[in-house]
């Protein structure tokens, strides 16, 4: 289950959401924090084994670090977040603290002037200092997300994973999905797996790359010397609805059953009134909306109508 937060984000990244100046205009935020309470420990105690927090951007979110530490109380196997890592130098310390298990970060660039460009006003150095201050807090299996554009930042595979490798980490390159504003840059800057792979292939091993067990739809290619690790989400060219077992929640209080569609169950007011009957209603009914395996994923028209940051990305 991956829950969104808040829509709310100080970066404006191309492919995810207009510029400030674009008409931008917040989700109101419908969950305040003992509704969170409610409805993710109903959701936990019905079978949801793994969470990932995102957003939008999770760190903005003022209640984050004890909303952490009650989702870790309750049972379940893994809690993860995803972030733009600009605040995270202060925050990676009591998020560790808090229980978090994993980190996500995106970097879409080395470079600090195409960061700025590709993040509308993100700053680089911030970042890096966030990764920093994730290491030293003990977060051992960092990640990098990067979504790939071509003429933005298709030359920096390279640079990018040799970096992340030097700093133990794993990065992640991302086929842009036609999702909210990405459904603007696909048809003319998509990058797909085979490019991708074209451009690292003297850095990988040249088996097949792989899914993980419980770790979502990313495939792992393996560096030469087996050492490493590179991973590609491609929801473009391989859209994985056949084995989606995802459910996201929105930063309204919206159960999603897919990233592609808009349509989702509003249990926001069964939260709020603690009523957990109505929650695994809603939960049975989310999961009906789960399309078939003849649904193209992300590539669907459907998918341009959809807020990455309010769904969760
Ligand atoms: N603010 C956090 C962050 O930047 O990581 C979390 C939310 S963000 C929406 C989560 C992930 O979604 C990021 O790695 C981002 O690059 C990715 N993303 C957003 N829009 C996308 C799109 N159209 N296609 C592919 N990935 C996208």
């Amino acid at each position: 289950m991956r829950i969104s937060l808040t829509d709310r984000c100080d970066m404006a990244c191309i492919y995810c959401r207009p510029s400030m100046h674009d008409g931008y205009v917040a989700a109101e935020e419908r969950l305040d924090e003992s509704a969170w309470d409610t409805l993710l420990s109903s959701l936990i105690s019905q079978g949801i084994r793994r969470v990932r927090i995102t957003g939008g951007e999770p760190l903005l979110y003022r209640g984050l670090l004890p909303l952490v530490a009650r989702i870790r109380a309750l049972e379940l196997d893994d809690l993860a977040l995803t972030t733009n890592a600009s605040r995270l130098e202060a925050l990676a310390q009591p998020l560790r603290d808090a229980g978090l298990d994993r980190m996500n970060i995106s970097l879409d660039s080395l470079d600090p002037q195409r960061f700025a460009a590709m993040t509308r006003g993100g700053n680089l150095a911030q970042v890096l200092a966030g990764i920093d201050a994730a290491q030293r807090a003990g977060f051992t299996d960092l990640k990098t997300n990067t979504v790939v554009l071509a003429d933005h930042n298709d030359d920096e595979l390279v640079a990018i994973t040799e970096w992340a490798w030097h700093k133990n980490m794993t990065p992640r390159f991302i086929e842009v999905m036609g999702v909210g504003e990405g459904a603007h840059l696909f048809r003319t800057h998509a990058v797909g797996y085979t490019r991708m792979r074209r451009a690292l292939a003297h850095l990988l091993s040249d088996d097949e790359a792989r899914t993980e067990k419980d770790r979502g739809p990313a495939k792992y290619a393996r560096s030469r010397d087996g050492a490493h690790r590179v991973g590609f989400i491609t929801g473009t060219t391989h859209t994985y609805c056949d084995e989606c077992d995802r459910l996201r929640v929105s930063s309204t209080g919206t159960l999603r059953a897919c990233l592609a569609r808009n349509e989702g169950v509003d249990v926001s007011e069964a939260a709020r009134m603690g009523d957990s009957r109505a929650l695994s209603e809603g939960l049975a009914e989310a999961w009906r909306m789960k399309p078939d395996a003849n649904f193209k994923g992300c590539t669907e028209e459907s998918a341009a109508a959809v807020s990455m940051r309010a769904t969760g990305g």
